[in-house]
Formats: structure tokens, sequence, C-alpha cells
């Protein structure tokens, strides 16, 4: 198995199946005892509404601090907590954690925090977020959770009364990484979403792949007829961001404009026109 360190991120390449398994499986015990050796951190990255440039919010990022591995890509934990099932804790650390941090924040921003499939379908979700909201002291308005198509395919219904609860106490909610998976119109048009991420994937291309350029301009087509603001993920420079802004893109984040940073250097985000 080759092990290979690509900035400060590690990334496995398994040869064998068993192997892997095996790796995995003891890569899972450690995590389990990740949150109390407090080995893990949010990070938070700038959410900025175009038009006027200002910062709409931070989406807060998990990463794992592994003793020996060094930095893990939640990309390589996450899945491995569903599966587990742990994700269901270290989801409830991340919501708690961002709202007491937030909390704290010099200004009132918005906190955005990615939600799992499977700790959306965990029955007693919205009165586990609220219990949280009440105990950290942050409004609901302050709070925005990012949920993927992939958390509400399996129970429309049940995911639709969620979203609604969740729309009657304040918090927001936005539907993550649009235009991969399973995105469907009937998706966006029967829930209630208060914004559309689209998935980075497509803007990282836009520059040179005309499909992925149409697929930017069609699903910000469908934000303004369905009037849910779009946020376009991964603008890395200036070229991109020309094309949102031209394109009538609503809010954008990337490294563009910060890379995710730990809470106390959240003062000085980079200005849009500068
Ligand atoms: P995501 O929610 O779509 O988050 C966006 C990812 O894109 C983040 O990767 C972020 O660091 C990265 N990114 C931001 N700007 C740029 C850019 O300009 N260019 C490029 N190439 N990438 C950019 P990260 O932090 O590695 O997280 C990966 C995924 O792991 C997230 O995707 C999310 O699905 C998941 N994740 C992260 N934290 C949590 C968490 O607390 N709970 C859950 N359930 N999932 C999480
Ligand atoms: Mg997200
Ligand atoms: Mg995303
Ligand atoms: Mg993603």
């Amino acid at each position: 198995r080759a092990k290979s360190t690509v900035g400060q991120t590690v990334c496995f390449f398994e040869s064998g199946m068993d192997e892997s398994a095996r790796e995995r499986r003891k890569l899972a015990m450690v995590l389990r005892h990740a949150q109390e050796r407090g080995e893990f951190e949010l990070l938070y990255q700038p959410q900025r509404l175009l038009r006027t440039g200002e910062v709409s919010g931070y989406e807060a990022l998990l990463r794992w601090h592994h003793p020996a591995l060094g930095l893990v890509s939640p990309c390589q934990f996450i899945p491995l907590a569903e599966e587990t099932g742990d994700i269901i804790v270290i989801g409830e650390w991340v919501l708690r954690e961002a709202c007491i941090e937030a909390r704290q924040w010099p200004v009132q921003m918005k906190v955005a925090v990615n939600l799992s499939p499977v700790q959306f379908l965990q029955p007693g979700l919205v009165d586990r977020v609220r219990a949280i909201l009440v105990e950290c002291g942050l409004s609901p308005n302050r709070l925005e959770l990012e949920i993927t198509e992939t958390a509400i395919i399996s129970d429309k219904l049940r995911a639709l009364h969620c979203l609604r609860q969740f729309k009657a106490m304040g918090v927001k909610v936005a539907l993550d990484d649009f235009g991969t998976g399973y995105s469907s119109l009937d998706t966006l048009h029967s829930f209630p979403f208060d914004k559309i991420k689209i998935d980075k994937s497509f803007l990282l291309r836009a520059e040179d792949s005309p499909q992925a350029l149409a697929i930017v301009r069609t699903v910000l087509a469908l934000g303004r007829s369905l009037s849910i603001p779009v946020l376009a993920e991964g603008v890395e420079n200036e070229r991109q961001l020309r094309i949102l802004q031209s394109e009538g893109c609503d809010e954008a984040q990337g490294y563009y404009f910060g890379h995710p940073a730990p809470a106390p250097s959240l003062a000085l985000p980079k200005a849009v026109n500068s």
C-alpha cells in the first residue's frame, strides 16, 4: 500500500481488499476516540454575497489531527463514521462546537454546518438541534444546515416534515453539492431550501469546459426561477469570480476568498474588489 501526503492531507491508495478492510477497521477504532482525545478541530470558510461583497456566513469544516497519520481528510473519515454510526456522536459535537464558537464571534454572522444523511435520518433530529441551540444560546436564524439530496431521497415525506420544522424554528437549510448525485428538479421544487450550493467540480472546470459552464448557468437560472439564492463553491481565482458575477450568481465560497481557517483569523476576510 502506498501512502502519500498531499499538502497536509493524508491519502491512501489501497492495493488488496483484505488489507484495505483491515486498515479501515483500524482507522474506525481510532476514530471512535478522536473526539475525547481532543483530535478534532473546526475550521471556518467565508461565504460572500457577490453583489455587495459582504461576508454572509462561514461554513464549519471538520478536521481530524491523527497523532501518527497527521491531518486526515473528512472525505476519508466521514464515510467511515457513517458506516459505523459514529457520525451521530461526531455530528453532534460539530454542531455544538460550531454554535458555541459562533456565539463568541464579534459579528453576528451565520454559521453553516454540514449534516450527514445518516444524521439527517436520525429520529428526533429537529429536537436535538433545537436543544443544542438553546444550550449554546445561539439564535436559530444564525444556523444554516447543509444537507445533500442523498439525505432526502430515502424518505421524502419525513424530510419535508423536518425541513418545515427547521423553517418554522428559523433555522436555514441549504442543498449542498448540487449537480452531483441524485439532483432532480422535483426535489428543488418541492423542498423549501434557503440556498442551493453548486458543487465545486462545475466551477473548477467552467473555464475550459463549455458543458461545466452550461451547468453553472442552468443551476443559476433554476435558482432564479424558483427564487432560491445560489452559492457557487470552489472559487479559486479572479476569472471564475468574473464568470459568476456576469452570470448573476448570488454568493460564492472558495480559496480565492479564503481557505478554511481556525476561528481567530475570522476577522480578516479578503475583499472582493481589492
Ligand atoms: P462540502 O460541504 O462540499 O465542503 C466544501 C469542500 O470544498 C471543503 O472540503 C472545502 O475545504 C473545499 N473547498 C473550499 N473552497 C475550495 C476551492 O476553492 N477549491 C477546492 N478545490 N476546494 C475548496 P473539506 O473541508 O475537505 O470537506 C470535504 C467534505 O467533507 C465536505 O464537502 C463535507 O461533505 C464533508 N464534511 C466536512 N466537515 C463535515 C462535518 O462537520 N460533518 C459532515 N457530515 N461532513 C463534513
Ligand atoms: Mg458543505
Ligand atoms: Mg459542497
Ligand atoms: Mg462536497
